[in-house]
């Protein structure tokens, strides 16, 4: 977002060792610290961090021999400060599948597990085998399987403070699955595509497979068009991508809601709308509440709910150097010279419309620190 204050102090560590030690020593001065990967999605008040910030610089991905994988699948163990996309574009390249529609998401590969990142209708948690985890109780690294970290929609374990370093993390993904192709021989093939959006831009039926390399251009193209690719030139993207969770409610009381307010029901049909605007529900394939089970969980919007409250895309209050993304309404944006007060002042606001209007109080997807919203 470049946004925010300096650190007290910045520690940087290059290897997993390094990244052991310092964590280590920084629990045992007692004092507040903050671990940092690549700052994605994390919004610091203008006043800076008040203690040292650790830096995650380590790097590296190697296979993991691992006799209990069936055929076709391979194990990778990547470094918590790899670049995320780098990795995905390397698996792509490799022709291993399972994580080609999380391309473009910034940060670093130990953040992954934090928020759960997703999109396009894939998320982490569907190829997570474990993580290396340095456990701030007992300053000991252990293996937590990814069933034992609550992985869920934008969450985990870790965001809901279990406190430690993921040093590095495991995933397992589809090796060899081919399509042949009579024009270019056997071609690496994509998981089934979720996400309607994903399947129109690529041409195809939802629940097809496509060559890797057509799905991390099409969602490379699709993330550029909303401002969710970093690029120093588009403010649109100096963002913290999308700054509030779409909230998840009773369908009792999404019922409730204006007509036309999109609903999707959790479960097996989930669609991921993390990134979606309100043209694209719009556009998209409606989902029903089901009648018959008034329990149902159902996700909301939080993109309609944002612009249906009277803050549509591009909305700036006067003066302020922040503004709603004008491609993207979840995103809320730095044009250049905010403040992390203008970014604070902004969400405020929208949290309160929200709040006012639809009795929904929408959370933060970032990370903050001093900035009270
Ligand atoms: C333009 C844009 C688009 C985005 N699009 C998406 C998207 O489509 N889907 C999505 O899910 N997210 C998206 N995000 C959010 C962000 O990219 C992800 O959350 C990413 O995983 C953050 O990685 P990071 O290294 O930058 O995390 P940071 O901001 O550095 O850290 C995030 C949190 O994780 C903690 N953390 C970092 N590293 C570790 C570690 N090794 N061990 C333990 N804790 C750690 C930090 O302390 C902090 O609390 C987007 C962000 C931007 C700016």
């Amino acid at each position: 977002m470049r946004v925010g204050g300096p650190a007290d102090r910045i520690i940087t560590a290059s290897t997993r060792d390094e990244l052991i030690d310092r964590a280590v020593e920084l629990w045992e001065t007692r004092e507040d610290w903050l671990l940092l990967g690549g700052g994605s999605n994390t919004v610091v008040a203008d006043e800076g961090y008040p203690g040292p910030v650790l830096l995650v610089r380590t790097s590296g991905l190697e296979i993991v021999d691992d006799p209990e994988l069936g055929a076709g699948s391979v194990r990778l163990r990547v470094q918590a400060g790899h670049d995320w996309d780098a990795l995905v574009a390397e698996c792509v390249e490799r022709g291993w599948a399972g994580i080609e529609a999380l391309s473009g998401i910034p940060g670093l590969a130990g953040a992954a597990p934090v928020q759960n990142i997703g999109a396009y209708g894939q998320e982490l948690s569907d190829v997570l085998h474990s993580i290396e985890f340095l456990d701030a109780e007992t300053y000991e690294p252990r293996r937590m399987l990814a069933a034992e970290l609550g992985l869920g929609y934008r969450d985990s374990v870790l965001k809901q403070g279990l406190q430690g370093v993921v040093l590095s993390i495991d995933l397992v993904l589809a090796d060899a699955a081919v399509l042949t192709s009579a024009s270019s021989g056997p071609v690496p093939v994509s998981g089934r595509i979720r996400f309607p959006q994903l399947a129109s831009a690529v041409g195809v039926e939802l629940g097809s497979r496509v060559p890797l390399a057509v799905v991390r251009s099409a969602v490379l193209s699709l993330r550029a068009s909303k401002g969710m690719v970093l690029d120093a030139e588009d403010h649109d993207s100096w963002s913290a991508g999308s700054f509030f969770t779409n909230p998840i409610v009773s369908a009792h009381f999404a019922r409730a809601l204006p007509a036309g307010a999109p609903t999707f029901p959790l479960g097996e049909q989930e669609v991921e709308p993390a990134v979606l605007s309100l043209d694209e529900f719009n556009a998209g394939v409606p989902v029903s509440i089901p009648e018959a089970n008034p329990d149902q969980r159902v996700k909301l919007s939080a993109a309609w709910l944002i612009e249906q409250s009277g803050v549509p895309k591009g909305f700036r209050l006067p003066g302020s150097g922040a503004a709603i993304s004008s491609k993207h309404t979840l995103a809320i944006t730095n044009r250049g010279a905010a403040t992390a007060e203008d970014i604070g002042e902004l969400a405020r606001l929208i949290v309160q419309r929200v709040q006012q209007e639809f009795g929904v109080l929408l959370v933060p997807e970032p990370n903050l620190y001093g900035i009270e919203l």
